[in-house]
């Protein structure tokens, strides 16, 4: 008799469910076995899997077998204590169990009556998340504005984006395109220029003005100022600005007050880019680094970047949710419905780029709820506070220097070079890098500044106590011992 599929029978989820969930727990606990740095060569699975899919069903038991002996191999470890590397992507159980229901319930809430609660869950969510980060209230939900869970930081800036054009087009008519311009620093994210490539922005018309230590790293207003000046006098048309706080090379805070006054005197959409140091924001005594976000019309902060939220959750606040209905909406027949037609409801299709949309407001929700606010603060505080002693050990070791001022939880530092040339400073931290990723007991990544080659050192990942810091650090310095020790040679 030929066996039926049931590829959602309740029974089976309990089984399979239950020893997943023992799978991933006990992969937590021995997390810190596994190089937190996958040290596979490039197309090692290949070898170890067949060409085909199999005709017929492999057993699970057999399928756990091969995530343990195939796939952990190749998985680098964001959730290890040990993880410094760009920034965090926080994992927690609250999180998990949010994703967990999400991908249990797989609803695709694109319009409200596609799943009502969706919709209404991450209008309140992130109504709570912004009277938790002090956002004006034309952030919030009940009037104009409000805020929408976005993939990425990157869907975030787009989506603005186009906002923001498609406002300027019609303030200046629909034939200027060519006219328009973009401003950031130079250490805004890539995020905006790929998304001005996207939007049809010249590239010649994107502005990426130069941050130095003078400003450590922050878009000089009067610099911002000339250049708008610039632009206008030979008849181009300033649209958008971005700011971010919390750069991701070095952690720039931009001065949002000062480029905000500027972006409204010239008509400019102003948007911030918090990604990664937003959350920190929820503390009273890290808030000031947001003052002047009345200015702006959007804002951005990653709650699965350092809030505990399994990714992907990209918190994005507008104060004009028309503007971003303006610019993305569609209404075909299919979708029609009574609520919509209405103009009862939002539609949070008519807010991001793709039609289908997950319920991550979930795991948000589950965050905030079995956190609290109390809990998150003491979980930034603890991070920072790491950073703060892996500051101190490196200003303790004279071989080193700590390269900008450190604000949150990032330290951006290296190793002086002997012969005090640039080249080999460069070389040599980038040997060091290497050296130190290759052990497999930390991972840190880089950036370049001012020509400098710089060691990056994030801490944010939720395992992450004292005792890891102080071993990475250990690791750091046997390894640089080591590379001068060659140098002399
Ligand atoms: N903006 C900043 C400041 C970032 O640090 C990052 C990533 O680290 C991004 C944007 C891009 O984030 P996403 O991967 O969510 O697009």
């Amino acid at each position: 008799m030929e066996k039926r599929l049931k590829p959602m029978d309740a029974e089976q989820l309990r089984e399979y469910g239950h020893k997943m969930v023992d799978f991933i727990a006990d992969y937590y606990k021995t997390i810190e076995n596994f190089p937190v740095l996958s040290q596979v060569e490039p197309g090692y699975l290949r070898n170890l899997l067949p060409d085909s899919a199999p005709n017929q069903p492999d057993s699970f038991q057999h399928v756990l077998d091969d995530i343990q002996a195939k796939i952990l191999p190749g998985v680098t470890h964001w959730q290890s204590p040990n993880y410094f590397a760009y920034y965090p992507s926080n994992s927690s159980v609250a999180g998990f169990l949010g994703e967990m229901l999400s991908a249990g319930l797989n609803i695709v809430g694109f319009s409200w009556i596609t799943s009502p609660a969706a919709t209404e869950l991450e209008m309140i969510v992130l109504d709570w998340l912004a009277k938790m980060l002090k956002l004006p209230e034309d952030f919030l939900s009940a009037g104009q504005g409000g805020g929408v869970i976005q993939g990425t930081a990157s869907e975030a800036v787009l989506v603005v984006l186009l906002a923001a054009r498609d406002k300027a087009l019609r303030r200046v008519g629909k034939g200027a395109l060519e006219k328009l311009v973009v401003y950031a620093s130079d250490q805004t994210h890539s995020a905006l220029q790929k998304a001005c490539q996207i939007a049809g922005i010249h590239p010649e018309n994107c502005r990426l003005l130069k941050a130095n230590s003078s400003t450590n790293y922050a878009l000089s207003p009067e610099l911002l100022s000339e250049t708008i000046s610039q632009d206008l006098a030979i008849g181009l048309i300033p649209f958008f600005l971005c700011a971010t706080v919390g750069t991701t090379s070095s952690t720039a805070v931009d001065p949002l007050l000062a480029l905000g006054k500027f972006a409204k005197s010239n008509e400019m959409w102003f948007h911030v880019d918090a990604a990664y140091a937003g959350s920190a924001c929820i503390c009273p005594e890290f808030r000031h680094y947001i003052d002047g976000v009345e200015e702006a019309d959007s804002f951005n902060m990653n709650a699965h970047k350092w809030f505990l939220t399994n990714f992907d959750c990209s918190a994005l606040w507008v104060k004009d949710r028309s503007a971003l209905v303006q610019a993305l909406s569609t209404n075909p027949e299919f979708l029609k419905n009574k609520a919509s037609q209405a103009n009862m409801v939002v539609d949070y299709k008519d807010w991001q780029i793709p039609l289908g949309r997950r319920f991550r407001s979930l795991k948000l929700w589950m965050v905030l709820r079995l956190y609290g606010l109390e809990n998150l603060q003491c979980y930034i505080r603890s991070h920072i506070k790491l950073a703060k002693h892996f500051e101190d050990l490196v200003a303790q070791d004279t071989r080193f220097e700590v390269v900008t001022p450190r604000i949150f939880s990032l330290v951006c530092f290296r190793l002086l070079p002997p012969s005090n040339g640039e080249y080999h400073g460069n070389k040599l931290n980038h040997e060091l890098l290497d050296a130190v990723n290759s052990t497999g007991n930390v991972f840190i990544s880089h950036t370049v500044l001012s020509g400098k080659y710089i060691l990056r050192f994030a801490v944010g990942a939720p395992l992450t106590e004292e005792k890891h810091v102080n071993a990475a650090w250990k690791v750091l310095q046997d390894k640089a011992t080591a590379l001068l020790g060659e140098s002399l040679r």
